[in-house]
Order: structure tokens, then sequence, then C-alpha cells
């Protein structure tokens, strides 16, 4: 009897274990599936589309300072990281690499003339708008040009950043609403990585790697997803183009 009683009880725990790892797995979870508008950059699709595009210049640099963005308000300033570090500006000592010296999202606002832009704080809380990372870039020794959507056009943008993404020593960073083109779900900053002229598709390198792979997103969902008013800035969202400073 006793052992007939038992019995249910561990096959109970053990569903009830098995149940409570698949939520918490849900819960820490591998990045989000994505919409069948989206290409994954670590698919058979993805790859094909990277061994043939004809401007992807910039995906080397940026692929070897990859980083993720440390948290949720982020997105800008690993984005700003990887481009800093791309493009050899002289870099703040980083306390954890001591004595070596490279751009992190910890040393980023140890530049006075950067913290006058915007505080850290500040970015913690709520993010930062196009002209605000147009701003913060510019506290650095690099050229900066932005973008606002509204002025601008999808064949003004495209040109501009296939071009871009052909050449070495500068580099695209856009800033989109991750609804428009189906993922979850706010405005976004990332930096583009290449180009496929037969799929028209730009490759993003999404720097919230918790969240999505790199994708290829058609230029013509990019540019509607960059043409969508931030309330912050009560402007439109779109793209900046960073250079060393001549
Ligand atoms: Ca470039």
């Amino acid at each position: 009897m006793r052992h007939k009683t038992f019995q249910p009880t561990v096959t109970f725990s053990r569903w009830l274990i098995v149940a409570l790892g698949m939520v918490g797995g849900m819960a820490i979870s591998q990045p989000l599936a994505l919409p069948p508008a989206l290409i994954a950059f670590n698919s058979p699709k993805g790859e094909e589309l990277f061994l043939k595009s004809n401007a992807r210049d910039d995906y080397w640099n940026l692929s070897i300072q990859f980083v993720t963005q440390i948290n949720q308000a982020y997105c800008g300033v690993a984005s700003m990281v990887m481009v800093l570090n791309s493009l050899g500006i002289p870099a703040p000592t980083a306390s954890q690499y001591q004595p070596y010296r490279t751009f992190t999202q910890e040393n980023f606002f140890d530049n006075p003339a950067t913290q006058q832009v915007l505080s850290p704080n500040v970015v913690r809380r709520q993010g930062m708008t196009l002209e605000e990372l147009g701003k913060l870039l510019g506290s650095y020794p690099v050229t900066v040009q932005v973008y606002h959507s509204a002025d601008s056009s999808l064949e003004e943008f495209r040109r501009l950043a296939v071009k871009n993404l052909s050449q070495p020593g500068n580099f695209v960073l856009v800033n989109y609403l991750r609804s428009k083109i189906g993922q979850e779900r706010g405005g976004h900053i990332s930096p583009l990585a290449a180009y496929n002229r037969e799929s028209d598709r730009f490759l993003i390198l999404d720097v919230a790697r918790y969240k999505y792979p790199p994708v290829w997103v058609s230029a013509q969902d990019l540019w509607q997803a960059m043409a969508t008013t931030d309330p912050t800035a009560g402007k439109t969202r779109g793209f900046v183009l960073v250079s060393r400073r001549q």
C-alpha cells in the first residue's frame, strides 16, 4: 500500500519539476522567433545572402567588435562602442582590462564631453533619440551625419548605406521601430553590416543578442520602420553615417 501511494507522488513531483523547468526555460529563453519576412543570419538562406552580398566590407570589423547591450536601454551605447572600436578611435582604459584600452559600455561616458550631451543615468532610463545618438557620437573625434527619415527617402537611404557598406573607415547605424518589422517591439538602434542587391536586403547586427539573431531585412521594411515618429523626440527615426574625422 505504502509503495502504491508513494508512486503517484514521485510521478507528480517529476511532472512538476519538468513543468517548472519548461516554464523557467521559457522565461530565460533562447532568442525569440522571427516573423516570416525576416531571415536569420544563421540560417541557410541567411548564409547564402551573405556569401552573395556585394556590399559587406563593414561586416569584418563590426563582427569582431560585436557586443550585446548590457541593459535594455543601451542599444545605442552598444552600437556606438562597436563603431568607435571598429574605427580605431583612441579609447580610454577599460577598468576590467587594465592596462588595455578599448571602448566599453561602462567607459563610454567617461569622456566629459559625452556626459554633457546626456548622462548615463538618463540613457539607462529612457534610451536615446536619433539626434542624441548623433550628438553622443560627435563627442568623440568622428564625423557624423544624421538623417531623419522625414528629410530623406528610401532611395537615398539605400544609395548612401550601400556605398558606405562597401567602404572601409565608415559605418551606418539605424534607428527603427521593431514592431514595424514584426519584432518585439519598441524603438531600437543597431549597426548595419551588409547588403544583398538581389534580394534588396540589409543585414542588421542586432545588439540585443539575448533577444534576436542578426537579421536580413528588406530595404523597404527597414525604411518603413525608420519612417516612424519617436515620441520622445517628436521627430522621425532614421539613420546615422559615422566616419573618422579627417
Ligand atoms: Ca563602411
